[in-house]
């Protein structure tokens, strides 16, 4: 079958066509590229053309696709059994080692997704404080849980609807939306509102409107008026936890968060998310504490093992240092290649999280990337499609690399990054 088949049949009966609204190629038009395989830094569409893939599952694939030794793992542990709602020792071990690499992360629990793990991170800190109202910051999205559907990043924002219907105004009325790397709106808000507030949540690296990294002054402002007033600060790593730093942002930046969130990556492909901080903080979970939360699924074994097997591979030393020298070739080639077009165009990476931006230098705020050409974006990634690179379906998503992209991924993308500039008018 066809891509565009398979995209009319899907059509009739998932909403969309797809099970994630990105997924649908609405911002950018056209057909969605129905996926048959993958392997390494490639996949294969339904119609066997090759794509160079940058998506890489929107950043879990850390060490590409179908990874022997994932692989491996995980046919291993399917056939001990797929699911036992019992504990295992598998999952104590990814827990100890997942708070060996994030060592904010004194107590932690398992959860299925990155959306589960920041709702109950959220429930967790107003538990804690006795308090409701939280702070998020425009163009950061945290999953997709009422409260913090509001001015969210991501397909949200792609769309042009970041805050969603159906969000009860009750829900929202205690989540203040502050602006992203701006420290003194922050301390402003502090200043009114700090007895009241439950707990500030941001991406350290935002990767949900294009690439956009926290700048320290901001992290660090967030950290200290959070300690100051009681909140609990809440980092969500989902997206850069074992991504930009084997320690996640909080290692790259050496700013500690009261809980962490995670996701993504530690389940290597397979579905996963954690949530963990302060000892102190997570006695409050039950069956410790009055805190509910819990899952039918979480701590899956299969899931489990992927993310074991993932960890094995991205901690071998040289691990990172190799990714993140493949990212910046990608970064300083695109740079390059934007320079000689002539046009307004950026690439900026942190690890292996990057960013192309069609604007003269990389955006510090949601406001900068809102002035990012999106028509030229649209046109630079149907060309890219076309000469068999995969690039994220709008322009308000990070890019990731993996260790299987090696110096020929590069080149060709690189060539087809020269040609796809060429064709913007
Ligand atoms: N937080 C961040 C920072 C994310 O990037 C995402 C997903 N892209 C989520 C939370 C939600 O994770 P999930 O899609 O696994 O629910």
């Amino acid at each position: 079958m066809s891509n565009e088949a398979l995209f009319a049949r899907a059509q009739r009966i998932i909403p969309g066509g797809v099970n994630s609204p990105v997924r649908a190629f609405r911002a950018v038009g056209g057909t969605p590229r129905f996926i048959a395989r993958g392997a390494g830094s490639r996949v294969w569409d339904v119609e066997g053309r090759e794509y160079i893939d940058y998506i890489l599952s929107w950043g879990p694939l850390i060490a590409g696709h179908a990874h022997p030794a994932v692989v491996a793992a995980v046919t291993a542990a399917a056939r001990g059994g797929l699911s036992y709602g019992m504990p295992t020792e598998a999952e104590v071990t990814l827990a100890e080692r997942l708070g060996r690499a994030v060592p904010s992360m004194e107590m932690l629990r398992l959860v299925n997704s990155g959306t589960e793990a920041t709702m109950s991170a959220l429930r967790l800190a107003r538990g804690f404080t006795g308090r409701s109202r939280i702070v998020k910051f425009e163009g950061c999205y945290h999953g997709h849980a009422d409260a913090l559907l509001v001015k969210a990043g991501s397909g949200a924002l792609t769309f042009g609807h970041p805050s969603s219907a159906g969000v009860p105004a009750d829900v929202v009325q205690q989540t203040s939306v502050l602006a992203f790397n701006d420290a003194g709106a922050l301390a402003d808000f502090f200043a009114r509102h700090g007895d009241e507030i439950a707990a500030v949540i941001l991406e350290p690296v935002a990767g949900n409107m294009n690439l956009v990294p926290g700048t320290p002054e901001f992290l660090g402002a967030a950290r200290s008026l959070c300690t100051r007033h009681g909140a609990v600060l809440i980092f969500d790593e989902v997206m850069t936890g074992l991504r930009v730093h084997p320690g996640s942002a909080q290692g790259l930046y050496e700013i500690v968060p009261d809980l962490t969130t995670l996701g993504k990556v530690i389940g290597g492909g397979m579905p996963i998310g954690a949530f963990g901080g302060r000892r102190d903080i997570m006695g409050h979970i039950a069956p410790l504490g009055a805190v509910y939360q819990a899952g039918t699924l979480s701590g899956n074994p299969v899931a489990v093992a992927a993310g074991l097997a993932t960890l094995d591979l991205a901690m071998a030393p040289g691990f990172y240092d190799a990714l993140f020298a493949t990212t910046r070739r990608l970064v300083d080639g695109l740079n390059a290649a934007g320079a000689a077009s002539g046009h307004a165009f950026s690439a900026h990476c942190v690890g292996s999280m990057f960013g192309i931006y069609f604007r003269e230098r990389p955006p510090a705020s949601y406001a900068d990337v809102m002035q990012c050409d999106r028509t030229a974006f649209n046109t630079f990634f149907h060309a890219m499609l076309e000469r068999g690179v995969h690039l994220a379906p709008s322009a308000f998503e990070a890019g990731f690399t993996s260790s299987a992209h090696g110096p020929q991924d590069i080149a060709a993308t690189l060539a087809a990054a020269r040609e796809a500039l060429d064709l913007i008018p």
